[in-house]
């Protein structure tokens, strides 16, 4: 889960990690009381708040230097959607702008700490190249990306800590600066359950203090059990919003660019059956696991889901009777297709525990519902189906 840069900087700030001054604004009428409640005699920054980076390139992060500006950009982004390289064509809505204190910037540099799963550690990551996308420094000047490793305890030994420093040109007063930084970052990586904390850029200032003029904290999903006070920060308008609601029913959903719906049981048949629709040269619209207990409810649920995507031209049902009953599952395809009206074709393999009664169900239903054995035949039909 993310959150928004005005709340990563809230966090921030308990953590000691410095962060520029702000105010928001969630309607025209707060532009006003914002501008009272920072310095402004400068000017500010005015930035959008969605849950995307980029946001510089396309004008969603402006400096202003009078009321006039401020009013400008709130009616350029308030209430509408941002598109950058890192959204769909679609982009985000804002629905809040953030003014910043102005930074006066030297440098800006990269830091980030990530799960790094090649390591089997969280790692940092450093770059003189700041303020530019990432993973282009790394394709096109890898050495100017340096990694430092955290232990088990999230401690990053000094010498490496010095080592990062020293790369990056920082003098003394710099140095406890960054150590400052490191330790804070840590401890919050460690503290809010983070899979990703990243600085960029980071900042020296013209003064020569180090700065965070950027905050972006992804939170490990399978932790918000543990992290209530992150979860009530969720914005679900920044979420696909069909992803949330399979999070709601319990089903692991994530929304793809095809047009075959597919319904499985279990993580591993629904990658199996993926790769199946497209060794048939069709594309997958999503994956969606109805996990291993599937009820009738979740099903209906599920059917539904599938169907809200517009891109769905037929649906492929692979169902692997273990624990789950199919007579069950079939009776919930019953349900699902006589409450919401499915224009679609759809073709279902149930096989394994009470899958016969599970097809004479289907076949007695007198729906328009293709019953088959094996999932190469029911994933060669669907693609036909589609086409
Ligand atoms: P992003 O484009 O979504 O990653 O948004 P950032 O918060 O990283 O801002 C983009 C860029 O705006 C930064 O790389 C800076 O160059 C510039 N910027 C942001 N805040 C300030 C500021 O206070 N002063 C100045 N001079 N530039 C800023
Ligand atoms: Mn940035």
């Amino acid at each position: 889960m993310n959150l928004h840069e005005y709340q990563a900087k809230e966090i921030f700030e308990r953590y000691g990690l410095p962060v520029s001054k702000r105010s928001l604004i969630k309607s025209e009428s707060e532009i006003d009381d914002a501008i009272n409640q920072i310095d402004f005699s400068n000017g500010c920054v005015a930035k959008v708040q969605a849950h995307t980076g980029g946001r510089g390139k396309v004008g969603g992060v402006k400096l202003c230097k009078n009321k006039a500006d401020i009013e400008a950009f709130v009616n350029q982004w308030l209430g509408k959607n941002i598109i950058t390289i890192q959204t769909d064509e679609l982009g985000l809505p804002v629905q809040t702008i953030s003014l910043e204190e102005l930074t006066d910037i030297e440098k800006e540099l990269y830091m980030s700490f990530v799960v790094d799963r090649d390591e089997k550690c969280v790692s940092m990551i450093v770059s003189e190249a700041g303020g530019m996308n990432i993973e282009e420094v790394a394709e096109k000047t890898p050495e100017k990306i340096l990694k430092g490793k955290l232990n088990h305890e999230y401690i990053i030994e000094d010498q490496d800590i010095i080592k990062l420093s020293n790369s990056l040109g920082f003098n003394q007063a710099q140095h406890e600066q960054f150590k400052n930084i490191v330790d804070g970052c840590s401890k919050l990586f460690k503290d809010l359950d983070l899979s990703l904390l990243e600085i960029n850029p980071l900042v020296v200032k013209v003064d020569g203090n180090l700065h965070c003029l950027d905050a972006k904290i992804n939170i490990d999903e399978n932790a918000l059990y543990r992290q209530t006070e992150l979860e009530a920060m969720r914005d679900a308008s920044q979420e696909d919003e069909r992803e949330y609601e399979a999070k709601l029913n319990d089903l692991s959903y994530v929304a793809l660019d095809g047009n075959i719906g597919c319904m499985v049981n279990g993580a591993g048949l629904a990658m199996g059956t993926m790769d199946t629709i497209k060794l048939y040269k069709g594309e997958p619209a999503n994956f969606l696991d109805v996990g291993g207990t599937a009820t009738k409810e979740r099903v209906s649920a599920a059917f539904k889901l599938i169907l809200s995507d517009a891109n769905v031209k037929g649906i492929l049902v692979n169902i692997f009777g273990g624990i789950v009953r199919c007579d069950l599952i079939a009776q919930g395809i019953i349900d699902a297709i006589k409450e919401i009206s499915v224009e679609v074709p759809i073709v279902v393999r149930l096989q394994g525990n009470m899958s016969e009664e599970g097809k004479l169900l289907l076949n007695d239903s007198g729906m328009n519902v293709i019953g088959e054995d094996s999932l190469q035949e029911a994933s060669k039909r669907i693609v036909e189906l589609v086409k």
